[in-house]
């Protein structure tokens, strides 16, 4: 496959550079043309792909958490209907 090129100055490398945007909330990251500087991209800072794998960390977390719980519960009816 071809290196990509700049359509402006033909530089082949680039950058990545944070940047705000007027009227939005989200800082987003451009990338750049490391000869010219011409964004040629951009994308949130926080990408929704890392968040989600945040949150899907949490839910197995959580997961691993409530499948502890439930089989000391269980442990506990156990113990419990011994003492009948
Ligand atoms: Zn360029």
């Amino acid at each position: 496959m071809k290196a990509s090129t700049c359509a402006t100055c033909g530089g082949t490398e680039f950058g990545v550079k944070l940047q705000s945007i007027n009227d939005s909330k989200y800082e987003f990251a451009f990338i750049q043309c490391a000869g010219c500087g011409v964004p040629v991209g951009i994308f949130e800072e926080k990408h929704v792909g890392h968040t989600l794998e945040g949150i899907i960390g949490g839910l197995r977390q959580m997961n691993e958490r409530i499948e502890r719980i439930e089989k000391m519960t269980a442990a506990i009816g156990r113990m419990l209907e011994g003492r009948r």
